[in-house]
C-alpha cells in the first residue's frame, strides 16, 4: 500500500521481499474468506485498537474501511457485508485481488525484488540484502519498513527485525501471539472424543470481559473467533500469572430460574447426556465440558442438584495453562513502540525510514481490523515518505 501511495506521487519504488512470491500472508488471510475490514461505525471501529487508537486514529480515518472498499471493487473485487458487519470480497479469496492489485503496482512502474531478504543497514546506511547471488546494498532515499509480525513465519515475517531496529536504540516491545489459542489440560477421555467440535452460540467471561460467539476444541486446548476476540487479557494473564480462568456459558439467553425448571423435570430411564441434551438443548462437547468441570471439583455431575446443574450451564470453568505458540497465532502483539514513530510513520531515530503494518505495537481482534490498519498505516508512511521527499 506504500508502494502504491509512493508511486502515485511520482516516486521510483521497489519492493524487497524475502519470500519468492509477494503477499503470502495476505493470500493465507484468504482462505477464510478475506475479511478485509468491518462495516460498525468509525468511533466503535478505532476503539478495537485499544490503547494504541489514538496513533492509529488519523491513518485510519484517512484510508477508512469504507475507502479500503472502494479501493477493493477498483480492483474489480466488490465487497459484501456479513450478518456479522465483517467485510468479505464477493469471491471470499485474496487470490484475484492481489493479482489485479500487483498488476496495477506494475503498471505504475513498481518494481519487486524478491528472494531479497533484507539484513541490516551497512556502516553509510546502505540497505543490506541477502539474494540468490549473494549479498547486495541499496542506497535509498527513503525506506518503509513492512516486515510483518511473527505469525506464521513460513508465510515470510519471522520477527528476525526486532534485534536490527533494537539495536539501532528503536524500542520495540516484545513479540506476542495474538488472536491465538490457548493449552488446556483435559482430560484424556475429553480429547479424544471432542478435539475438533465446536461450541456454539456460548458466551465467554474472564474477568470483566466478556464475549459471545464460537469457540472450538482442540486437542491441546482451545481456539476461535471468542477466544480470540479476548485472546489479550487471556494472554497477559497466562503470562503473568500462569494460568488464566475462563468461564464458558453455554445457555447464555437463559438465567439460572429457566434453567433450573427446565432441568428439575423427571429423568426417567435416560441418561444424565440425554437428559440435559434434550431439557437444556446442550451439546454433547457442552456436556463433556460440565463433566470435565465437575470431576475436577470432585462431584461428578450425576450427583449435583438440578439448580448446581443449572448454575454449571452458564459459568463453567476452564483453566487456561499457556498461550499457543506464536507461529500459529492469526497476529502478533507487541512491535515498534508507537512512540517512536512521528505522525509521518518515520522512525524518530531513523530519519528517512518508516515503518507500517502489523511490525508496530498495536493489536486488534479478528473482524478485518489488523488488515485495515496495515492497509492504512501503510497508506499514511507511503504519504510521510513523500512528504520527507519534498522537504529533503
Ligand atoms: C491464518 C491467518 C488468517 C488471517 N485472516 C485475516 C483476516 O481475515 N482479516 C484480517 O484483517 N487479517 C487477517 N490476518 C492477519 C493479516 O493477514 C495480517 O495482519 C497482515 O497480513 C499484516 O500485514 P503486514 O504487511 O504488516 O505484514 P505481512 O503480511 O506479514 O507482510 C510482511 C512481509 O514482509 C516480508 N519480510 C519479513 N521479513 C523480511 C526481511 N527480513 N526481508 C525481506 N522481506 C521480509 C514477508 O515475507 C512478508 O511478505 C490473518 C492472518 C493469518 C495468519
Amino acid at each position: 500500500m506504500a508502494a502504491e501511495v509512493l508511486a502515485s506521487g511520482g516516486a521510483r519504488v521497489t519492493v524487497y521481499d524475502s519470500m519468492p512470491s509477494a503477499g503470502r500472508k495476505f493470500l493465507m488471510a484468504g482462505r477464510g474468506g478475506l475479511n478485509l475490514t468491518h462495516s460498525e461505525p468509525l468511533p466503535d471501529f478505532l476503539a478495537r485498537y485499544r490503547e494504541a487508537m489514538p496513533h492509529l486514529r488519523a491513518a485510519v480515518e484517512a484510508f477508512p474501511p469504507d475507502g479500503l472498499r472502494d479501493w477493493s471493487a477498483a480492483l474489480g473485487q466488490l465487497t459484501f457485508v456479513g450478518s456479522s458487519g465483517r467485510v468479505f470480497p464477493k469471491t471470499f479469496k485474496a487470490s484475484p485481488l492481489l493479482r489485479a492489485w500487483l498488476r496495477r503496482l506494475d503498471a505504475a512502474g513498481v518494481q519487486f525484488a524478491l528472494r531479497h531478504r533484507w539484513t541490516g543497514w551497512d556502516e553509510l546506511g546502505r540497505l543490506e540484502f541477502q539474494t540468490p547471488d549473494g549479498p547486495i546494498v541499496v542506497a535509498a532515499s527513503a525506506t518503509v519498513l513492512a516486515l510483518g509480525g511473527a505469525s506464521w513465519p513460513r508465510l515470510g515475517s519471522d520477527g528476525a527485525w526486532v534485534d536490527r531496529l533494537a539495536a539501532k536504540g528503536v524500542a520495540v516491545s516484545r513479540l506476542r501471539p495474538a488472536n491465538s489459542g490457548f493449552t488446556v489440560a483435559w482430560s484424556e477421555l475429553f480429547r479424544d472424543r471432542f478435539e475438533g467440535q465446536p461450541l456454539k452460540g456460548v458466551a465467554l467471561t474472564v474477568g470483566a470481559h466478556a464475549v459471545r460467539g464460537e469457540a472450538m476444541i482442540t486437542r491441546g486446548g482451545i481456539e476461535g473467533g471468542a477466544i480470540y476476540a479476548l485472546s489479550a487479557e487471556l494472554r497477559e494473564a497466562v503470562l503473568g500469572i500462569g494460568q488464566a480462568r475462563l468461564t464458558i456459558a453455554l445457555r447464555p439467553d437463559l438465567d439460572i430460574a429457566a434453567l433450573t425448571t427446565r432441568l428439575s423435570g423427571t429423568r426417567g430411564k435416560q441418561s444424565l447426556a440425554n437428559f440435559l441434551r434434550k431439557a437444556a438443548q446442550l451439546s454433547p462437547v457442552g456436556i463433556g465440558l460440565m463433566q470435565e468441570a465437575a470431576i475436577a471439583t470432585g462431584r461428578p455431575l450425576a450427583t449435583l442438584a438440578p439448580a448446581e446443574l443449572a448454575h454449571l450451564v452458564n459459568a463453567i470453568p476452564v483453566q487456561l495453562t499457556g498461550v499457543a505458540p506464536i507461529d500459529r497465532a492469526i497476529s502478533t502483539a507487541g512491535g515498534i513502540a508507537l512512540d517512536e514513530l512521528d505522525d509521518r510513520f518515520m522512525l524518530r531515530k531513523l530519519p528517512g525510514v518508516f515503518a507500517a503494518g502489523e511490525m508496530l505495537d498495536w493489536e486488534a481482534p479478528t473482524g478485518g481490523y489488523l488488515l485495515q490498519a496495515s492497509f492504512a498505516t501503510g497508506a499514511a508512511a507511503g504519504r510521510g515518505v513523500l512528504r520527507w521527499l519534498e522537504k529533503s
